[in-house]
């Protein structure tokens, strides 16, 4: 698996086989940030330091505004909306890609900090 793959899949990035978290589907609300401990394949801890998913606040920041330029873009280049439209229309759009935006900005954190290791059973 790829560390693309990895990071959109939610897996552990030192063995990218065990879940980050408890729940794989972040639109399950109320277990939305809910991390395991520990990955269930390599044991590879998954909260490092207190704090340590603070960074991915901004991530999950850069990954919203890219979707609402975007969207803007898009909107007023093809369509006739107005511009209340279109505010409109990225608020929902925002609002539904919300969930899984959280969840893989944390993927993406820890991806960035801990490296694989295909030999993750003897280290
Ligand atoms: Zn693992």
């Amino acid at each position: 698996m790829s560390i693309i793959k990895s990071i959109f899949n939610l897996k552990c990035p030192r063995c990218r086989k065990g879940n980050l978290f408890e729940v794989n589907n972040p639109y399950r609300i109320k277990k939305l940030n809910v991390m395991n401990d520990n990955c269930s394949v390599c044991q590879q801890k998954f909260v490092i330091e207190p704090g340590f998913y603070l960074g991915a606040a901004y991530v999950s920041y850069a990954l919203q505004v890219l979707v609402m330029v975007i969207t803007y873009l898009t909107l007023s280049s093809f369509t006739n909306f107005s511009v209340n439209w279109i505010i409109s229309s990225i608020a929902i759009i925002v609002l539904l890609v919300a969930p899984y935006f959280i969840v893989l900005s944390r993927s993406f954190w820890i991806s960035f900090f801990v490296s694989f290791d295909s030999n993750f059973k003897n280290n």
